[in-house]
């Protein structure tokens, strides 16, 4: 199996700065989208500040047996490990910033990541960006957002609809760089030939539904073309938001195509 990759993000419509950052490491299989918050365009620090950290750590640890200085869970495959572990580094990396430049107080991010080892994919994230999988034409969810909104439909008191346009929608409940430990949601998976693997800003989930996300991931059109549609559609609903978007096809090894990945940020 191999990998081609693209990702896309744009300011949007109404802000002044993209807060978003986002990877691809193709050496290393490795794909991220943050999504900064903090006055005076400091979002653009800590979310770059932790992408940054993530890609280091699993670049580090890629040739280690190890997953130092965190120990090792067993229930958890390598993979999974060294990419929780490299979460909860930027995390340190966030918070360590912060506590030498006192004018960072109060920046933070959000993450999602993706690490591909063989056939698994291990899936971290912290906050309300997030992982989708397209396989035989379905969509599905593979994150939980940390809001508090989620938190109210899980709960059963809120619909997911009422969810998505409720004010307190952007509350998020973990972020790296907010409280001194951060809990990380970790998930393998297998992946197969013709999966389609999506991660992305809230600023790209709140302007399109998970169906008009399904549609143009299903639309046989090249990542490049899919990722530049799922920006152009949400600033043509508004654009309130940073918008990123990285999208991973999983192929066979002798499918057509030079098999390369790309990656390419428009701010
Ligand atoms: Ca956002």
């Amino acid at each position: 199996m191999r990998v081609k990759a693209c990702g896309l993000s744009d300011v949007g419509l109404t802000r002044a700065h993209n807060e978003d950052y986002f990877e691809i490491d193709p050496l290393h299989k490795l794909y991220v989208v943050a999504d900064g918050m903090g006055g005076h365009s400091h979002g653009e620090v800590a979310s770059q500040l932790a992408v940054t950290s993530i890609r280091e750590f699993i670049a580090k640890s890629a040739d280690r047996d190890t997953t130092w200085p965190f120990g090792m869970e067993p229930d958890l495959a390598h993979h999974a490990n060294l990419l929780k572990m490299a979460v909860r580094t930027a995390h340190d990396h966030v918070l360590r910033a912060i506590s030498k430049d006192g004018s960072l107080y109060g920046m933070g991010t959000t993450v999602v990541g993706l690490l591909l080892s063989g056939t698994s994919a291990a899936i971290a994230h912290v906050g309300d960006s997030r992982a989708y999988r397209l396989r035989g034409g379905r969509l599905e969810q593979i994150t939980q957002d940390h809001t508090w909104v989620n938190e109210q439909v899980v709960a059963g008191f809120l619909s997911r609809e009422q969810a998505r346009t409720h004010p307190l929608k952007n509350v998020v409940t973990r972020a790296l760089g907010g409280e001194s430990d951060v809990l990380v949601d970790v998930r393998e998976l297998e992946v197969e030939p013709g999966d389609l693997f999506l991660l992305c800003s809230d600023g790209l989930t709140g302007m399109l539904s998970d169906a008009d996300i399904r549609d143009r991931l299903a639309s046989g059109r090249s990542l490049h073309e899919i990722c530049r549609t799922l920006i152009n559609d949400s600033n043509a609903r508004g654009g309130i938001d940073n918008i990123t978007v990285v999208l991973l096809a999983i192929e066979e090894n002798g499918s057509n195509g030079n098999g390369e990945e790309e990656g390419e940020a428009t701010r």
